[in-house]
């Protein structure tokens, strides 16, 4: 057990990790995270080579970093295809 983060803390800095591999975008308006279209394999190299260098990211072992990127880009909370409130305003 221990001083584990929490599970949705968790899933925040993953979905930043993702953001930096360039598979998930932010909107620096809404602060809506959304899928880009991007090639998850750009996340799983970028985790490995932080990992590499002791950025676990709060996470045991690689493949449990990993595990949590496709669980991310699996999960509802990110995968619009754009802001939607942005989307709105366009009319
Ligand atoms: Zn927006």
């Amino acid at each position: 057990m221990g001083s584990h983060k929490h599970h949705m803390e968790l899933m925040d800095s993953v979905a930043e990790l993702a953001i930096e591999a360039g598979i998930l975008e932010k909107c620096e308006i809404h602060e809506v995270i959304f899928q880009n279209g991007g090639d998850i394999t750009d996340a799983y190299k970028l985790a490995n080579s932080k990992y590499s260098k002791g950025e676990t990211y709060g996470f045991n072992s690689r493949g449990e970093l990993t595990d949590a990127i496709k669980e991310v880009m699996e999960s509802s909370d990110y995968a619009g295809d754009c802001c939607e409130r942005c989307y709105e305003n366009m009319g």
